[in-house]
């Protein structure tokens, strides 16, 4: 029998590379973490601008000078020497306060200190016996989001890598539901039924690209989805959903589903949510809402309004890495009826076998599209606990208020289109529109967003509305302020002369 002692004096070749009971695993990792928090704080402590500027090429290209991996290993230092160049200082600066491009947020500490603890623990999702504590957290934290969603006791909800996988895990569910009651038809054993190429997804004109492309990977083709126009408030029209339906029906199609979408991409949108809940159930739809942005509105203390009827939905889709400021990736899928789940349970008789269900044990990849899978939820967890719901809901406040002042002070701008004068969430959109123009304004919108990325002024995006480009910025960050605002509007203005004088000869 060994002792603990003699498994603690046990030595082997790799100990410095794990963490373990023995001294050499406990000292290699405190020094790593000592290590590369200092290269962490020496990077950040003198990153004045949002990207260095330099082009794709010289990336890849300095990016190349170190895929070596022939020869002996290498101290961390040094590694971590040679990396702060090409990868540290040349990545984007997600948590500087001019960094406002997509929906991709500066995590919070405690996320990232809570990702520090879910490599080191690295539980597996899937089965009980691969993440014993996690299992109960994740189930809380699922169980927390229910009653912050207003969803009653029979929904069940899992993570997710994100938006994508929740609007294909929805769509999913829905295409089997359908199937179920119109056929008794089981898709999961059966593959598609005989009438598949009827089957109709509705969703706005301005929904996610993903919907298009779950339906595509649901072996329905995007074809199945139709779009329907928005207001002029970029939300969904009532109006025109009823007509699709009634067209789609004297054509013999077979609408199941419709996804609203709550916080749109480019103007934050939020679909007419307890109207078009009230034409699912009369139609007999699937009602998914893809909150992967707006669902981080849950925790706002002025703006929770805006959620009424997300209670409603057959199924829904929230992100954490967006407006809840988790690192990548963290996501949810959430469904009404948790029995629903049972559309994608394979019992594998080394994972999670029926018998475990018999004895109570939960293995969560019975819900989950995904087997092996992260924990997550812990740093969800962690970052509600230590900033607590009502500074969180002060932060996601915060970027409202901003994006209100901003569209207020564009309007004030010469020079300047605003397309959104009441930002639904924290988008705006714009572009710069000089009254005596002689340049193509898509030629020079393009090029300013270009130019402020590679003088790393500032890192905003592009997009297209009614045909045109314009210039996004989605206001993510709680730390950006007013006059973060005032300096961007400044450097565009500048820029924007500069490019006019120049013949755009300068991108
Ligand atoms: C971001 C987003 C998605 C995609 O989610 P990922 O987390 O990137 O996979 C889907 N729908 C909406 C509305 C989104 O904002």
């Amino acid at each position: 029998m060994s002792t603990g002692r003699a498994f603690k004096n046990k030595r082997t070749a790799f100990d410095s590379f794990f963490l373990h009971q023995g001294e050499e695993g406990l000292a290699a990792f405190e020094k790593g973490m000592e290590q590369v928090s200092n290269k962490l704080k020496e990077v950040y402590s003198n990153t004045e601008q949002p990207f260095i500027g330099k082009t794709p090429a010289e990336i890849e290209k300095e990016i190349a000078g170190i895929m070596n991996f022939a020869g002996k290993g290498r101290s961390l230092q040094e590694v971590l020497n040679e990396l702060e160049g090409p990868i540290l200082r040349n990545s984007l600066h997600i948590s500087h306060e001019k960094s406002m491009a997509h929906l991709h947020c500066p995590p919070l500490l405690p996320g990232i200190i809570g990702e520090c603890i879910i490599g080191t623990l690295n539980q597996s999702m899937d089965s009980w016996d691969q993440s014993t504590a996690a299992t109960y957290v994740e189930e809380g934290m699922v169980k927390w989001l229910k009653e912050a969603a207003g969803y009653p006791e029979t929904s069940d909800g899992v993570f997710t890598s994100g938006g994508t996988q929740s609007n294909y895990m929805g769509l999913l569910l829905a295409r089997d539901s359908f199937c179920q009651i119109q056929w008794a038809h089981n898709v999961q054993k059966q593959g598609l039924p005989a009438d598949f190429h009827r089957l109709r997804i509705l969703c706005s004109e301005e929904a996610h690209f993903t919907v298009k492309k779950s339906a595509s990977q649901l072996g329905l083709g995007e074809q199945a989805v139709i779009t329907v126009k928005t207001d002029e408030r970029h939300r969904m029209c009532l109006n025109d959903v009823l007509s699709t339906l009634d067209r789609l029906k004297e054509d013999g199609m077979l609408p199941f589903a419709l996804v609203a979408t709550c916080g749109t991409t480019d103007f934050g949108s939020i679909d007419p949510l307890p109207e078009l809940a009230s034409i699912s159930k009369e139609n007999g739809l699937w009602f998914h809402v893809d909150a992967a942005f707006g669902g981080g509105l849950l925790l706002s203390h002025s703006h929770r309004n805006k959620l009424e009827g997300l209670e409603n939905a057959d199924s829904m889709t929230i992100d954490f890495h967006k407006l809840f400021l988790q690192p990548v990736s963290c996501g949810a899928f959430m469904v009404k009826d948790r029995r629903h789940f049972g559309f994608l349970s394979h019992h594998a008789d080394y994972l999670n076998p029926v018998k475990d269900e018999d004895d109570g044990i939960v293995n969560l990849v019975t819900k989950s599209t995904s087997t092996t899978r992260r924990f997550d939820a812990l740093k969800l967890y962690l970052s509600l606990k230590t900033v607590g719901t009502e500074t969180f809901g002060n932060m996601i406040d915060h970027t409202i208020e901003l994006a209100r002042y901003t569209a207020e002070y564009l309007t004030g701008l010469e020079n300047i289109e605003l397309k959104n004068i009441h930002p639904e969430i924290n988008t705006i959109i714009f572009r710069y529109h000089p009254s005596d123009c002689s340049t193509d304004l898509d030629e020079l919108n393009r090029a300013l967003q270009q130019s402020l990325l590679h003088e790393g002024k500032g890192v905003i995006a592009k997009t297209t509305v009614d045909g045109s480009t314009f210039l996004k910025l989605t206001l993510l960050n709680p730390r950006t302020s007013e006059i973060d605002i005032h300096e961007l509007m400044d450097e565009i203005e500048k820029t924007a002369t500069q490019l006019m004088n120049g013949g755009l000869a300068r991108v």
